[in-house]
């Protein structure tokens, strides 16, 4: 069977612990290959490797660590076919959002290209006499990150692309559920010519996570993935004085207002709460309409949408979302579903006990529509992660606002309407990271930033965009003097504003 391996010092380096986990194909629900995961010595070892390369890279000049991301990028384009594949094989989305996923990763490649630009520094000269202050932003060292199920293309680059070319070394330990694209990419960086040892690839669980959380010598940790372990790893790495940013989990909310355009947004929304089978943490699983009428009318259209529907293979071209990931997955997203119906709210559509003929034993879940969901429901408060969209009513702006702002996670939450006075309103009120106003999925380019706010994320310095370059780097101020002539017994004069 296809063993997936670590990655350590610039090549494939086969596990030693002999524990494994397995890949399943979410399609069929076999098992397709498997995973070596690490032991604490495994980790030390990539960390050690990590730790040879840094001298040398970070004293590689700015724009030779930013050559290597074009070639990187070049790489990641030319093979985006055989990416998104094997992407889809292990992940179960389709083809189409595989190659979004690669294609988010690349947007960040690109930006890290760019990243001389800022990490320059400032100065100012003459802040006294024969006095220049002047900053400059140095990397931290060996530094870390552990990825998610949902993105093994895009959440990997949003770390290592950054980092590296700020002039650190990496540790990745992405999800032991699809680490194979992951490890593609380690390798074609390599390919693009990064020296060995500067990104280094562990596979593993917990015990993984665990070492590199308490190894002295990595700096930072990034992370993202649920709210509990995302907690976990923030206090952990703190702790070991390590700087973390840790993102968590989502329930983002779209509010419907009377006046929006609402054939838009119901289209859009189909493809934010069931694209991807809900495996999103970006996807929109709460709509919030305002007004009865408006209630009624998305509804019924949101019904009529979500039942035309394809749920199919992952290669299947016309299919609008595939199987969930895990067999677990699938069985969680069901008891989410019972839940709501025992909790009272009202089922319009139930994806449940979805099967595909001649994939009897793929992870399928229809699309499931929940009307007059309420806060308070545990069904709403917790996350769901699959393909369950749920209707809140309220009466008011107002009302309707307070929903994402008072809900414990705050990542995304979007807005349907003409009025730009309200939207505006909305957008700077609103307790939430990340909004988009008749954009459904504000997921932001990546010379801007990433990240949610509350249980959606601990630690307070963004993914990419110049938050990632200040996360990855440390600033140094240097105050030099080059004073005229002797300077006898002159005292050094702190500069100030007078
Ligand atoms: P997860 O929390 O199960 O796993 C994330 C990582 O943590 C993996 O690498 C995993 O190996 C590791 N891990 C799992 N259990 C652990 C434990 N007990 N101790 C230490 N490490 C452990 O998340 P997932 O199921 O892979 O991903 C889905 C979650 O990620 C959802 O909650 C989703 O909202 C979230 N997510 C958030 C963002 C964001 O930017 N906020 C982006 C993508 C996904």
């Amino acid at each position: 069977m296809r063993e997936v391996s670590h990655f350590i010092g610039g090549k494939q380096v086969a596990g030693t612990s002999g524990r494994f986990g397995d890949i399943y194909n979410p399609n069929t629900g076999e098992v397709q290959a498997r995973v070596a995961l690490a032991t604490t010595d495994e980790v030390a070892a990539a960390v050690e490797n990590a730790k040879a390369a840094l001298p040398g890279w970070a004293n590689t000049n700015p724009q030779r660590r930013a050559r290597v991301m074009y070639e990187f990028k070049r790489l990641l384009e030319a093979n985006m076919d055989e990416l998104a594949e094997l992407l889809s094989s292990e992940h179960g989305k389709v083809i189409a959002d595989s190659k979004g996923d690669v294609q988010r990763g690349i947007d960040v490649v690109e930006f890290a290209c760019g990243i001389p630009h800022l990490q320059k520094g400032e100065y100012t000269e003459g802040a006294g006499p024969g006095i220049d202050v002047y900053s400059m932003r140095q990397p931290l060292g060996v530094v870390a990150g552990i990825t998610p199920f949902n993105f093994p293309a895009m959440i990997p680059c949003w770390m290592f692309a950054v980092a590296i070319a700020c002039g650190n070394t990496f540790i990745l330990k992405p999800s032991e559920k699809d680490p194979s694209v992951p490890l593609r990419l380690v390798e074609l960086f390599r390919e693009a010519g990064a020296p060995e040892g500067v990104l280094n690839m562990v596979n593993g669980d917990k015990e993984s996570v665990d070492a590199i959380l308490t190894h002295p010598d990595i700096k930072a940790v990034s992370f993202v993935g649920s709210s509990d372990i995302a907690q976990y790893v923030y206090s952990t790495g703190t702790a070991h004085g390590k700087r973390v940013q840790a993102m968590g989990g989502a329930k983002n909310h779209g509010i419907i207002l009377p006046d929006c355009n609402m054939e838009q947004a119901v289209k859009d929304i189909v493809g934010a709460a069931y694209g991807s089978a809900g495996e999103r943490c970006m996807a929109l699983p709460v709509a919030v309409t305002v007004g009865q009428k408006t209630g009624d009318e998305f509804v019924e259209r949101m019904l009529d949408a979500a039942r035309g529907l394809k749920v199919g293979v992952s290669t299947d071209t016309e299919a609008h979302y595939g199987p969930v990931v895990s067999a677990a997955h699938k069985a969680k997203v069901e008891d989410y579903i019972q839940m709501g119906v025992d909790e009272g709210a009202d089922l319009k559509l139930d994806g449940r006990g979805h099967t595909l003929q001649g994939h009897e034993n793929g992870y399928f879940v229809g699309p499931s529509l929940f009307d007059h969901v309420k806060p308070g429901m545990r069904s709403y408060e917790e996350e769901i992660f699959g393909p369950v969209l749920q209707v809140v009513r309220a009466e008011s702006l107002e009302e309707a606002a307070r929903l994402p702002s008072n809900h414990q996670y705050g990542n995304g939450v979007a807005i349907f309407t003409q009025n730009g006075r309200a939207a505006r309103e909305f957008a700077a009120q609103v307790n939430v990271g990340m909004v988009g106003i008749n954009v459904p999925i504000p997921v932001p380019v990546s010379y801007h930033t990433f990240g949610g706010w509350k249980r959606s994320a601990f630690g307070d310095t963004n993914q990419h965009g110049p938050e990632g370059v200040r996360f990855w780097t440390k600033i140094k101020t240097v105050t030099s003097r080059w004073p005229e002539g002797d300077i006898g017994d002159q005292a050094f004069i702190i500069p100030t504003m007078q």
